[in-house]
């Protein structure tokens, strides 16, 4: 047992973890179950009042199954030696990397990758042309995005990008107000896509369907839609050589290739709307209408395979109308202040997981998720990233025990200007969603705007802490039911589901 730096009692060894995500919470998971050094206290800071990162705020709100791991992140944050401390704001115009460091043995950085990828085209700041990302965080209700406002006026939109996140934002295009009342989206989103008059959705790839990024079981969901159906070019699909004879790919571009396949020997529906998948052409410019200022469409220039992986330009060029663009290239990382950062990869360098500053590992500081190895991988795919950081961390505890550090991070914050939401301001938050919902007739209804947000944990705090409070330490004194060491286990969390990762 590593012992406290005055050497009398157990050293409690303070962690924080900056990210509630899915890469967050499994390090915080993984740290608290240990065995090794059994008193880890971590604590999981958050910009936003809310947890769950990109499941709250990534998943598709049709993707029930998957947002359900929520509950499973949620066991976590509730275990008596974690807590969630949301509204806490680390970086530019907040607290900064050195003032944390300050107040923690050791810092875990699972901030994700927090912007979006340019096309570097021209036209691509026009009005209609949007970041699938902002598209998501508006119909996600990110508080952030609550003022966003998107051209639904039809008939057509081009989606740019053959990822999961591309299918995602095409599903929700092309989806009935029906299939989406009974998610937890918010109002607004809802009544703008309930108007919305785009008939035609176009998801362009730039290289050919063997190569789509998209995952089989997400792919086929576009042809599982009530009022709308998929439509593909057989003649296109075919100038992948790949097409014809698909047995030699990886097993997802096979199955990927053999739904395209089948799609193109269906006959047409007649549905309502229409989801044409797109290959081989790379967007060139975004085109302006008359007044200059408003998406018109996109010029692609088509491509051609050539031979190793990648396409060739043709000087063949083909133009999509739409009044709605939205670019889904990928996610990419941002610098945090305070930080060392490869532009190149958007991602914090590092050693298993520990920062590397100047050539070293740098004590006390570590990274997991996306800011880590990229934006890329399903939600499980962070289980074994998170426990790789949280296992360097555990290897260090002996020497970052040794420095002192506040008794009370949380009173700390406080005195550096953060107003912690605790976690029985979250449960103030859902408390309200699920109000709002019996009050508009739908189940859980996410509130979208800060001030919603902010008011909601006020009155869950004022509701609800004293017992929360008292729960929690009642459980870490022993007389709870819940004792830590003693093998009361937080995993079976395993749902190794797909999704944003982060
Ligand atoms: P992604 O999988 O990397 O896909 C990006 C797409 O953008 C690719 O088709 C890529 O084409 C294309 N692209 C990149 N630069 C381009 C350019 N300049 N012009 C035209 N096209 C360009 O990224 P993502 O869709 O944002 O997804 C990020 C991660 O989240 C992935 O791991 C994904 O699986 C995960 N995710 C999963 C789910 C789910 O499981 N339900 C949902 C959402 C997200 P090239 O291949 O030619 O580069």
């Amino acid at each position: 047992m590593l012992e406290s730096p005055c050497g009398k009692e157990p050293a409690v060894l303070r962690v924080a973890v900056v990210g509630s995500g899915p890469s967050g919470v499994y390090t915080a998971q993984s740290l608290v179950e240990q065995q090794a050094v059994p008193d880890v206290r971590v604590h999981v800071l958050d910009r936003l009042p809310c947890p769950y990162g990109l499941v709250r705020y990534g998943v598709a709100p049709d993707h029930e199954k998957i947002k359900s791991l929520q509950n499973n992140l949620r066991t976590v944050l509730d275990h008596p030696d974690v807590s969630f401390l949301g509204n806490v704001h680390i970086g530019e115009g907040g607290l900064g990397a050195e003032e944390l460091h300050e107040l923690y043995h050791a810092v875990v950085y699972c901030v994700g990758a927090a912007t979006d990828r340019h096309l570097g085209v021209p036209g691509e700041t026009l009005w209609g042309s949007f970041s699938a990302t902002d598209f998501v965080a508006w119909y996600s209700a990110h508080p952030d995005a609550a003022t966003h406002r998107f051209p639904l006026d039809g008939p057509a939109a081009v989606v740019i990008g053959v990822g999961n996140v591309a299918v995602d934002v095409t599903r929700i295009l092309a989806r009935s107000v029906d299939e989406l009342a009974p998610t937890d989206m918010p109002q607004g989103p809802l009544g703008a896509l309930a108007g919305s008059a785009i008939e035609d959705v176009y998801m362009v790839g730039r290289r050919g369907p063997s190569q789509a990024k998209f995952t089989t079981k997400e792919l086929r969901e576009l042809g599982a839609l009530t009022g709308a159906e998929v439509v593909v070019r057989p003649e296109e699909l075919a100038l992948d050589p790949a097409f014809a004879d698909p047995s030699g790919l990886p097993a997802v571009n096979r199955r990927n290739v053999e739904v395209l396949r089948s799609w193109a020997a269906e006959p047409p529906r007649g549905a309502g709307r229409r989801i044409h998948l797109r290959f081989f052409l790379r967007p060139v410019a975004v085109l302006a209408g008359p007044d200059g200022e408003r998406v018109a469409g996109v010029r692609f220039e088509r491509t051609l395979p050539d031979g190793h992986g990648g396409v060739a330009g043709t000087g063949n060029y083909e133009e999509i109308a739409a009044g709605t663009v939205l670019r889904s290239v990928g996610y990419r990382g941002v610098p945090l202040p305070g930080l060392p950062f490869d532009a190149e990869s958007g991602t914090v360098p590092h050693e298993e997981g520990r920062v590397v500053r100047d050539g070293a590992p740098s004590p006390g500081e570590y990274v997991a998720g996306w800011i880590k190895r990229g934006p890329t991988g399903v939600i499980g795919t962070n289980r074994p990233c998170a426990k790789q950081t949280a296992a360097s961390v555990l290897a260090d505890a002996g020497s970052l025990a040794a420095r002192r550090v506040p008794g009370d991070p949380v009173e700390e914050l406080r005195r550096l200007g953060q107003a912690p939401v605790e976690w029985p301001g979250w449960q103030g938050i859902e408390a309200a969603e699920a109000a709002l919902g019996r009050s508009l007739g739908r189940p859980m209804v996410k509130i979208p705007d800060w001030a919603g947000l902010l008011a909601a944990a006020s009155a869950g705090t004022s509701n609800g802490a004293s017992t929360a409070v008292h729960a929690k330490s009642a459980v870490r004194s022993g007389t709870g039911t819940n004792v830590p060491g003693t093998g009361t286990s937080i995993s079976g969390t395993g749902q190794e589901a797909a999704g944003a990762g982060g």
